[in-house]
């Protein structure tokens, strides 16, 4: 993969972590922000076309999210070439993006 690839790829998984910042409003907006129960996000993945929903606890969202090279991916949706898998919850890991993937997840956070 050449670096306008990973930037793309990159920005592709950026405009999904927006998308999922929009839910988790959503969900505290009716749930309360307190609310412990698991919620539905977008997998954040590489992949254009994946519309995969994976869910997460609010708490392990938030982690997640501290770190803003971090992604929430399905695990059978991980690119090694551009990330590195840093946990593993099941159904979903969590990635952690390398190189310009990184430098772009870090401008757009
Ligand atoms: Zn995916």
């Amino acid at each position: 993969m050449d670096v306008d690839q990973q930037r793309r790829v990159a920005r592709n998984e950026v405009r999904f972590r927006e998308l999922n910042e929009m839910m988790k409003e959503a969900v505290d907006g009716i749930r309360g922000a307190d609310d412990d129960r698991s919620f539905e996000i977008l997998c954040e993945c590489a992949l254009e076309d994946c519309m995969e929903m994976v869910e997460v606890l609010p708490g392990q969202y938030e982690a997640v999210r501290a770190t803003p090279t971090r992604f929430i991916v399905m695990a059978q949706h991980i690119q090694p070439e551009v990330e590195r898998v840093v946990e593993e919850h099941g159904k979903y890991w969590v990635v952690e993006k390398n190189g310009v993937g990184a430098d772009v997840a870090r401008q757009r956070s």
